[in-house]
């Protein structure tokens, strides 16, 4: 009788064929304007948790552009802990975020929470973040794949590895090969951090999926002082970008204000990440002269 010693990478996630990395296909790139994400360059994604002003947005895009960020983020419609906790600017959270990549030439993702809103946030962003509470909802997901628009695809708190690509695969399956994922911690026993930052996901996951993986070190920390770290080992894991939140006065952020980074601490940690990112770029060609092949090819 023959005696296996090792279950495949496709055998394990069988069901999601079309998000695995396979011979003929290494590395989705997703286009977003002029930025390539999952591509030899390492992608920031920084701004405030909510839209809350228009001189907050502002100030935040400028000053997250000139520190090296290619994309702003900002939450128009916020899924929140408390259903008594500020919820959003909704439409004029939108239309602040269009004058923004008006103003600083940046792209914008934001989330989408529900199926009807699609159409509205698909009109003013550019990448449609689905959030963690929202990863499972496959009729919000089949919704967002059709509008076109790339997607965010944020890890569920309590999402496995095979959850989340079950999920970019609905997306794929319905049309939308543009599936960005994000690793923002999960829910363990420890509670001193506000999620369990899960490097090794995104390590698997680079090597498993064709997919872009960034790195949410703001959600995973819950902490500002330990967010420089999570981004490095972020990038470190192989992450092809990061998700940041920045805001000019985080202790009056209206959400999230303990995880924010002002702007001089987004500064030092984008000057810190620098060698770090050099690092990766090497290896990321000494990987693709050497021909490296993807590890369920290999086992
Ligand atoms: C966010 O990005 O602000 C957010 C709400 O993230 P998550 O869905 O990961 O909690
Ligand atoms: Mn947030």
């Amino acid at each position: 009788m023959e005696h296996r010693v090792r279950e495949s990478w496709q055998e394990r996630f069988a069901g999601t064929p079309d998000v695995l990395m396979s011979a003929g296909r290494r590395h989705t790139v997703v286009q977003v304007l002029d930025v390539a994400v999952g591509g030899d360059e390492f992608i920031t994604m920084a701004g405030p948790c909510s839209v809350e002003t228009e001189s907050q947005l502002m100030a935040t895009a400028h000053h997250v552009r000139r520190g090296g960020a290619r994309i702003l983020r900002g939450g128009a419609f916020k899924p929140r802990s408390s259903p008594y906790a500020f919820q959003g600017l909704g439409l004029q959270g939108l239309k602040l975020l269009a004058r923004a990549r008006e103003e600083s030439g940046l792209a914008i993702v934001t989330e989408v929470m529900s199926e009807c809103d699609v159409p509205m946030v698909a009109e003013y962003a550019d990448i449609l973040q689905i959030g963690s509470r929202s990863m499972e909802n496959y009729s919000l997901l089949e919704t967002a794949a059709r509008s076109g628009r790339p997607i965010l695809l944020k890890r569920g708190m309590v999402a496995t590895i095979a959850d989340l690509l079950r999920s970019a695969q609905v997306i794929l399956d319905n049309g939308n090969p543009d599936v960005i994922l994000c690793e923002r911690g999960i829910r363990t026993f420890e509670t001193a951090m506000r999620n369990s930052f899960d490097a090794a996901g995104i390590a698997l996951l680079k090597q498993i999926t064709h997919l872009p993986v960034i790195a949410d070190p703001s959600h995973a920390a819950g902490h500002r002082e330990l967010v420089p770290a999570l981004a490095r080992i972020g990038v470190a894991a192989g992450a092809d970008g990061l998700l940041v939140e920045v805001h000019p006065n985080p202790d009056k952020s209206w959400s999230d204000g303990e995880q924010s980074l002002d702007f001089a601490e987004f500064d030092a940690m984008m000057a810190a990440l620098g060698p770090w990112i050099e690092l990766r770029s090497r290896e990321l060609g000494e990987r693709e002269a050497a021909g490296v092949r993807p590890m369920e090819v290999a086992g």
